[in-house]
């Protein structure tokens, strides 16, 4: 195992940042950790660097317990959003920072140097500055810098979140093929669902300072194993259990709420026993998918997501009379389909 972090909490006052948490990332694996603002992405990771210390509980390294044992002892690679390069010094000697302090040979670091910009794509650009280069840019340097010393564990803090829209996709691919390259055991901090989707092998769902789930962006989205992976990881229709949709299936649930994906609404443009009446009361064109907003017979609003091709068979317009059933719904701990 590449880390163990075993039933670990960790309080700032009274407030409990992280309770009981334990988790296990396997050794050369690409884990997200996922969660909302303030559900403790940050303090678990700052955990496995050494950056904090546990009020309980035990972390591992490769084996060897950790928990109490320094920074520099763990041999970690950290990028943080705001990771500041060192601005008087150029690409190449920020890139040489860690080995230079480790004093590795000349011509080591002139060779890791050089084999580094290949690899996170800024060869030709060794010898500028910081102030010469774009966000994204900077942050493969920052990553290029974590690399260098070739640490065990490489984590990663929001890496992206600074960048626009575009560049961080870009470097999510990215970080992907990196990774399949260089195969060190990392942790990528996200509270984007879709990111940590596109680039984890591995998503670690927290809320609230525990974890929820842990799985394959397929597992946690298929089967989210609690109502808050199921919003979280999503979207979502959230429904009565008695909403004649429900009823009308024999989706007989003892909960009082239902979640609905958007994909998963059917829409007809005739009725029969098993579906419901809707108007739709809004389109949003999006590319290849369409989404619409379905106002059912019983006044409630549900969205409903359908492909392009799909939307032009059934010729959907603004107000139209329409018929919905569900596919798959899901009540905790019950899963429906038809
Ligand atoms: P995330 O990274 O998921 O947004 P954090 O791990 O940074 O969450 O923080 C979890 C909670 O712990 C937050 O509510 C934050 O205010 C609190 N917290 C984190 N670090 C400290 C600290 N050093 N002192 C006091 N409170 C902290
Ligand atoms: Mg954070």
């Amino acid at each position: 195992m590449g880390i163990v972090v075993e039933a670990v909490s960790k309080q700032f006052g009274s407030f409990k940042a992280l309770d009981q948490v334990s988790v296990e990332i396997k050794t050369g694996g690409l884990v997200a950790l996922l969660g909302p603002s303030g559900s403790g992405k940050s303090t678990l990771l700052r955990l496995i660097a050494g950056l904090e210390m546990p009020d309980t509980g035990k972390i591992f390294l490769t084996g060897k317990d950790a928990t109490y044992t320094s920074v520099q002892e763990r041999n970690i690679g950290f990028v943080f959003q705001h990771y500041a390069l060192f601005k008087h010094l150029s690409v190449r000697k920020n890139i040489a920072f860690g080995l230079e302090i480790q004093k590795a040979s000349k011509s080591k670091i002139k060779a890791k140097v050089e084999e580094l910009l290949e690899l996170v794509q800024l060869a030709g650009l060794g010898d500028r500055y910081p102030s010469q280069l774009s966000g994204g840019q900077r942050q493969r340097v920052a990553l290029a810098r974590a690399l260098a010393v070739e640490p065990t564990v490489l984590l990663l803090d929001e890496p992206f979140g600074a960048l626009d829209a575009k560049v961080r996709k870009d470097l999510r691919a990215w970080l992907r093929r990196l990774h399949d390259e260089v195969h060190v055991t990392t942790v990528f901090v996200t509270h984007d669902q879709e990111e940590a989707m596109e680039v984890s092998d591995e998503i670690v769902v927290m809320n609230k300072g525990q974890i929820e789930q842990v799985g394959t962006p397929a597992q946690v989205y298929d089967h989210p194993a609690t109502p808050f992976v199921m919003s979280f990881i999503g979207p979502v229709n959230v429904l009565p259990s008695s909403s004649r949709m429900f009823q009308a299936n024999g989706f007989d649930s003892p909960h009082p709420e239902v979640f609905l994906r958007p994909q998963d609404v059917m829409i007809e443009t005739h009725g029969n026993g098993s579906s419901v009446g809707a108007r739709v009361s809004r389109i949003i064109h999006l590319g290849w998918e369409v989404q619409a907003e379905l106002t059912l017979d019983d006044g409630q609003v549900v969205a409903a997501h359908l492909t392009r091709d799909r939307f032009d068979e059934l010729n959907l317009q603004p107000q139209q009379r329409v018929y919905v059933k569900p596919k798959e719904a899901k009540a905790f701990p019950l899963h429906y389909s038809i």
